[in-house]
C-alpha cells in the first residue's frame, strides 16, 4: 500500500467522531491491506511503531522535528517556530510549509522503515543524524503525508481509535462480527494488535484461536470489581480466597533461563525499576520459563513493616536505581501464576494457579506469595480485612477459587474490598483530565486552579465529564500539572470528550489522578451516566489524592458503569 493512501485514511479518520463510521473506514482499510503491511498500517494508526512494551521511541522532540522541517522545507528556523506558536501542531506547521510537494509516492513499508531506523539510531552524534534522516524523509513525501509523519514521530498522531474500535473494524474487515471474541482474546494474551491482524492475514481465525501465551510478550492485566461487604462477597463467590491488598506497584514478571522482563499495569516495560527482585526470581523461582503477578512494595528490612505507596513511588526512576534499592528496597508479593514452562495457566482455575505458584518459590527474603485465607464465612473476612487496615494496607482482595485468570477483564472473579470513611465514598475515583481552569483569587498566580475530570464510557470511547476538582493539589503540583498541561493543550475541546461545562483551556485526554470524594450525587451539570432527562453524575467535594497516575492511560479511567454501580453500592451499608 501507497503511505499516501493510508494519508487518505488517516484524514478520514481524522473527520470523524461517529464509531460507526470509524468501523466502516476502518473495515475498508484493513481489507485493502496485504499481511505483509497490516501490522505497520495498525502500529502506524496508533501512533507507534511497535506496542509500547517495546519501548521503542522515536527520540525526536518538538525542537529537533523543527529542525527537521526547516531542513526539508528550507524554510529558516523562526519561521518554524513561528508557524508553531500559531498553530500548536505541528503537523500542519509541516503541510504548510511543504505545501505543493508532490513526493515519491512511497508505501506504506518504506515509510515504517525509515521512521524504524531513525527510532534505532543512537550513539553519539545521533540527534544530528536523526534530524537528517528525517528531512530526507519529509523530502521524498507530500505534504499531505508530511502532515501525519509530523505527528508521527513525536507521538502526537492521536486518531483517538481504540483497541475495542481496531479489533471490532478488523472482525468486520475479515469475517463478521462473531470473529470479534476470539480476537479479543488473542490481543488480551499478547498485547500487540498488529500481531494479531497479521496472524488472522496469514493464517485464519484458525491461527487466531491457537495462539498461545508468550513469555515476552505482556498478558493484559485481569481487574477487579466492587463490593460493600464481605457478606456481599460470600454471597457472590461462595467460599473465595481473601487475599492482602498491597499498595505498591503492581509487576508481571516474565522469566526465559536467565532473562527477565517486567511490565506495569499499563503493559510498558518496567524492568530496570526492580533488578532486586529480577536477581531474587532467578535465584528463587524454580521455572526455566514463567509468568508471574505480584505486587511490588517498599518496606523497613528491619521491622518488615510494609511502606505506603507514596514511598514506593520513588522507585520510580530512570537512573540511579542500584542505589536506590539499596536504600529503599522491594519486597515482592506474587499473586498469580500465569504461565509455567510451557504451559498456558491463564485458563486454570485459581486454586490450582495459587498452589503451583507456592510450590515454585523458595524460601527467601524478596519474594513470597501475598497473605492469604481460604473462607466461606465473613466473620473470617472481617478479621483478616481489619488485621490488614491495621498494618496500614489498602485492605483485601476476594479471588474466586475456580475461576481462570480473567485477561483484560474486570469482573466479579476478583473483587476488591476497601475501607471507607465516614463520609467518603468507599473508593476513590480516577478521572481522566480533559481541560483545566484558570483558577480565580490567590489561585489565579499559578494560572491553573482546578481541572475538568472525565470518565471513560467504552461503549462510545468518549470522555464524559463527572466533576471539576480544585482541592487537593499542593502549590508545587498545580505548578508542574500546568506545565504538562499546556504541553497537550489544544485549541477546542478534543473530538472524544463530550462535555457541557468548557473548560478554559483543553487538552488531550492523556493524563489519570485519583481523586476522593464525599458522595456521588445526580447532576445535570455532567455528562458521565447521563440519562433522557439530561442528569447525570457528579462528585461531591471532591479532591485530588495523589499526583498523575502514570501507570494508568486515558482509557483505564474508571468507566461510566463503575460510576453507576459506585452509586448503587453507596446506598448500601459498607464497611469501615
Ligand atoms: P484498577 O483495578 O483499574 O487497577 P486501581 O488502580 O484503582 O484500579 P484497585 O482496583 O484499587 O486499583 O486495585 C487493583 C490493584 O490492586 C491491582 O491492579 C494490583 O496492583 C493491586 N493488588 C494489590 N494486592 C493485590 C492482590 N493480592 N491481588 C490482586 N491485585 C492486588
Amino acid at each position: 500500500m501507497k503511505f499516501l493512501t493510508l494519508t487518505e485514511y488517516f484524514e478520514r479518520l481524522e473527520a470523524t467522531s461517529k464509531r460507526l463510521e470509524m468501523f466502516d473506514i476502518l473495515a475498508e482499510l484493513f481489507k485493502s491491506a496485504s499481511s505483509e503491511d497490516i501490522d505497520k498500517i495498525i502500529y502506524l494508526s496508533q501512533g507507534q511503531l511497535l506496542p509500547p512494551f517495546h519501548g521503542l521511541e522515536t527520540g525526536i522532540s518538538e525542537k529537533l522535528i523543527e529542525r527537521a522541517i526547516s531542513e526539508a522545507s528550507n524554510e529558516s528556523l523562526k519561521r518554524v517556530q513561528q508557524a508553531y506558536k500559531e498553530t500548536g501542531d505541528m503537523g500542519l506547521v509541516s503541510e504548510k510549509l511543504m505545501h505543493g510537494r508532490k513526493g515519491y509516492e512511497l508505501t506504506v513499508r518504506q515509510v515504517y522503515e525509515e521512521l524504524t531506523d531513525i527510532a534505532m539510531t543512537g550513539g553519539s552524534k545521533s540527534v544530528e543524524r536523526k534530524i537528517s534522516m528525517l528531512a530526507n524523509l519529509f523530502k521524498g513525501v507530500s505534504s499531505r503525508e508530511a502532515k501525519y509523519i509530523a505527528r508521527l514521530v513525536i507521538g502526537k498522531l492521536r486518531l483517538g481509535i481504540g483497541d475495542p474500535t481496531f479489533l471490532e473494524s478488523l472482525s468486520l474487515a475479515h469475517g463478521d462480527r462473531e470473529l470479534r471474541p476470539v480476537l479479543e482474546r488473542a490481543y488480551n494474551i499478547c498485547c500487540d494488535l498488529g500481531l494479531v491482524a497479521r496472524t488472522l492475514l496469514e493464517q485464519g481465525i484458525e491461527g487466531i484461536a491457537k495462539m498461545r501465551v508468550n513469555v515476552g510478550y505482556p498478558i493484559r492485566m485481569a481487574l477487579c470489581e466492587r463490593l460493600p461487604s464481605p457478606e456481599d462477597i460470600i454471597e457472590k463467590m461462595g467460599r473465595a480466597a481473601i487475599e492482602a491488598k498491597y499498595d505498591g506497584f503492581r509487576v508481571q514478571c516474565h522469566k526465559d533461563g536467565d532473562k527477565i522482563d517486567m511490565f506495569s499495569r499499563n503493559l510498558e516495560k518496567t524492568t530496570h525499576m526492580f533488578p532486586e527482585i529480577a536477581a531474587a526470581i532467578i535465584k528463587y523461582v524454580c521455572a526455566k520459563k514463567m509468568i508471574i503477578e505480584g505486587e511490588a512494595l517498599a518496606y523497613n528490612e528491619e521491622s518488615g513493616e510494609l511502606l505506603p505507596f507514596q514511598v514506593t513511588i520513588q522507585r520510580k526512576r530512570k537512573h540511579g536505581i542500584e542505589d536506590l534499592s539499596k536504600e529503599l528496597p522491594l519486597k515482592f508479593f506474587a499473586f498469580d501464576l500465569l504461565f509455567l514452562d510451557d504451559e498456558d495457566y491463564t485458563g486454570r482455575p485459581f486454586a490450582e494457579r495459587r498452589a503451583k505458584l507456592e510450590a515454585i518459590i523458595a524460601e527467601n527474603s524478596i519474594i513470597e506469595p501475598s497473605e492469604m485465607v481460604i473462607t466461606e464465612n465473613p466473620a473470617d473476612i472481617y478479621r483478616f480485612f481489619d488485621n490488614t487496615i491495621a498494618r496500614g494496607l489498602e485492605g483485601a482482595v476476594a479471588k474466586r477459587l475456580d475461576a481462570p485468570y480473567s485477561a483484560g477483564a474486570r469482573n466479579f472473579n476478583w473483587i476488591k474490598l476497601k475501607r471507607s470513611y465516614k463520609g467518603e465514598l468507599s473508593d476513590t475515583v480516577d478521572v481522566c483530565i480533559v481541560g483545566y481552569f484558570v483558577g480565580r483569587g490567590a489561585r489565579t498566580k499559578f494560572g491553573i486552579g482546578g481541572i475538568l475530570g472525565a470518565v471513560y464510557d467504552n461503549k462510545s470511547e468518549t470522555f464524559k465529564t463527572i466533576s471539576k476538582i480544585g482541592s487537593g493539589f499542593s502549590d508545587e503540583e498545580l505548578i508542574e500539572l500546568k506545565s504538562l498541561l499546556d504541553k497537550i493543550a489544544l485549541k477546542h475541546k478534543h473530538k472524544n470528550v463530550d462535555s457541557d461545562m468548557k473548560a478554559d483551556v483543553w487538552v488531550e485526554p492523556q493524563y489519570v489522578i485519583t481523586v476522593t470524594a464525599d458522595e456521588l450525587t445526580r447532576s445535570p451539570m455532567h455528562t458521565a451516566g447521563r440519562d433522557k432527562d439530561g442528569i447525570g453524575y457528579a462528585l461531591r467535594f471532591p479532591r485530588s489524592t495523589g499526583f498523575i497516575r502514570t501507570d494508568k492511560k486515558a482509557v483505564d479511567a474508571n468507566t461510566v458503569s463503575e460510576i453507576i454501580t459506585m452509586f448503587e453500592q453507596q446506598k448500601k451499608v459498607s464497611i469501615g
